[in-house]
């Protein structure tokens, strides 16, 4: 369960020139500010904005924003451009930011890395495969030539990627002892068609 919303927190109280609208006190009002912040997780995730509430301290009657006469709106206005927000409500966007670029250069190093498995083949790469009817496979490269590769095909098909790592993929037995041949010429095609899905090689 994804638990968000939003908090506030205070950014300072200043007493304002203002006459108490209620009790006709002057300069007896201060006003704090407030920055409004979303969270994910109780950790701030991004500001959404600045808030006020002023009390007169004489009265102590307290007025929320949406209560504010021009003048107490306009106090505002000046008081909120002198207030910079605070970096640490930046916190989970800048996280999440960090994560997708993380995400986005992992993704292109495999995608690198999978081109260079195929241009140089090596026996024991494995291939994850999409087939024609969209199911998942692993092909087992069982012989590599100047020209071609010969390969041993899973017994299994998954319907979703994510189930292929229940199938056996590791030993020949996992394997249908078959070797079917494929020119070397038409890897590359097939990583960009999709149909090669990934390239694993052990290290
Ligand atoms: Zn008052």
């Amino acid at each position: 369960m994804l638990i968000y919303g939003s908090r506030a927190t205070k950014l300072k109280a200043e007493p304002i020139v203002y006459t108490c609208k209620h009790c006709q006190s002057k300069n007896t009002t201060t006003m704090v500010m407030f920055q409004k912040y979303a969270h994910v997780f109780w950790i701030p995730f991004c500001p959404i904005k600045k808030l006020a509430v002023t009390q007169c301290e004489h009265c102590k009657q307290v007025l929320e924003q949406k209560q504010f006469d021009p003048e107490l709106k306009e106090i505002f206005a000046e008081q909120k451009s002198t207030l910079k927000t605070p970096i640490w409500t930046f916190i989970g966007l800048a996280l999440l930011i960090v994560l997708i670029v993380t995400i986005i250069q992992d993704e292109k190093k495999e995608s690198a890395e999978n081109k260079v498995f195929l241009e140089q083949p090596q026996v024991g790469d494995v291939y994850t495969m999409r087939t024609k009817e969209g199911n998942y496979t692993l092909f087992l490269v069982k012989e590599v030539t100047k020209d071609s590769i010969g390969y041993w095909m899973n017994n299994y098909e998954v319907n979703k990627i994510s189930g292929l790592h229940k199938i056996p993929a590791n030993g020949d037995s996992a394997y249908l002892p078959i070797t079917v041949y494929m020119a070397r010429k038409e890897l590359l095609p097939l990583l960009d068609k999709g149909e090669i899905h990934d390239v694993s090689r052990k290290k």
